[in-house]
């Protein structure tokens, strides 16, 4: 009809975006946990934080449970990705359960630091935020007491830390690179010998997920994140996206565009958490030019050659 000619929208799309190879494995390993033990398999917790993914999954045969205790005797279960307290394993194998662990590598080397920092005498100050799986997880590597959590630079000012001992500090996986550095600043100044990480524990997927929308947002009048609410790296990706100066959404799929939100914009971003399929991607961009002229362009600021190698026993499977 050429009475409703479409309004020219210019899409930006970051990348790198969407699934991390953390991901990709954890979903992996509850595919291939079906193929070997049949249906059902239990995953104690949302594999990884999306509607999508966990939907999938219950088709071809997962049950999510919160807690070991909803797992019945005698099926496998698997461990999401954000990791799980020391204890959970340990209840595993006290009942006999053949479970697979599905945390991601990059947590994973976080734990056993945590591990190594108590065991020398350290006590660890755990930049992250209260509540989520892999903080919970992480705490659950030590005994209580011996990691204090900052969620904030206000916590970083006001933390008194035990005075004897050394004191080190962590971080979870999917923070805010800016705000971490800024409350890691405040904690060097106030704790000049306080012991930092080997490496950079801010994943290498949440940090280029975090340059990549900030290369983008600057010149787009909104930002559409896809990701879920409960994922810690697709909030900061909302929060990055507004610090350029430009409104951004976290969306879950399609479905959630606010249409009444774009009027006006002529220029936007898009982005994905890491815990988001590429697929919904597609789908926000097709239902976008359901009602626009839409013109795709990527903007790339590195490439992501990641990937990690599935457990033991299964890759054969
Ligand atoms: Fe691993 Fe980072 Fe992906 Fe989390 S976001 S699963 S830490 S790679």
């Amino acid at each position: 009809d050429t009475n409703t000619r479409k309004t020219p929208l210019m899409l930006l799309i970051a990348a790198p975006r969407g699934f991390c190879a953390g991901v990709d494995r954890a979903i992996r390993i509850v595919e291939l946990a079906i193929e070997r033990y049949g249906a059902p398999v239990y995953v104690r917790h949302e594999i990884v934080h999306n509607r999508y993914v966990v939907d999938a999954l219950k088709e071809k045969g997962a049950i999510f449970v919160e807690t070991l205790d909803d797992v019945p005797d005698g099926v496998p279960v698997v461990f999401s990705a954000h990791g799980v307290p020391k204890a959970v394993p340990a209840k595993a194998e006290e009942r006999g359960l053949d479970f697979l662990d599905a945390t991601c590598p990059l947590v994973s080397k976080v734990h056993r630091q945590a591990e190594r920092l108590v065991k020398n005498g350290q006590h660890i100050l755990f930049v992250g935020h209260r509540g989520h799986p892999e903080v919970i997880g992480t705490f659950g590597q030590v005994p209580e007491g011996s990691m204090t959590l900052i969620e904030t630079v206000e916590d970083a000012q006001s933390v008194s830390p035990p005075d004897h001992g050394d004191l080190g500090f962590l971080t979870q996986t999917t923070l805010s690179v800016d705000d971490t550095r800024q409350i890691i600043d405040v904690l060097r100044e106030r704790f000049p010998s306080i012991n930092a990480p080997r490496s950079e524990d801010i994943c290498y997927a949440t940090s280029n997920r975090q340059d990549a929308v900030k290369a983008i947002a600057a010149s787009c009048d909104a930002v559409f994140v896809i990701g879920a609410p409960n994922s810690s790296n697709s909030l900061r990706l909302v929060e990055v996206a507004e610090r350029q100066g430009t409104s951004a959404q976290l969306i879950q799929r399609a479905t959630d565009i606010d249409f009444d939100w774009l009027d006006g914009v002529a220029t936007l971003g898009i982005t994905a958490g890491a815990s988001a399929p590429e697929i919904l991607v597609r789908e926000v961009v097709d239902r976008l030019s359901e009602r626009f002229d839409v013109s795709e362009r990527e903007v790339k600021t590195t490439e992501e050659k990641m990937l990690f190698k599935l457990p033991r026993g299964l890759e054969a499977a």
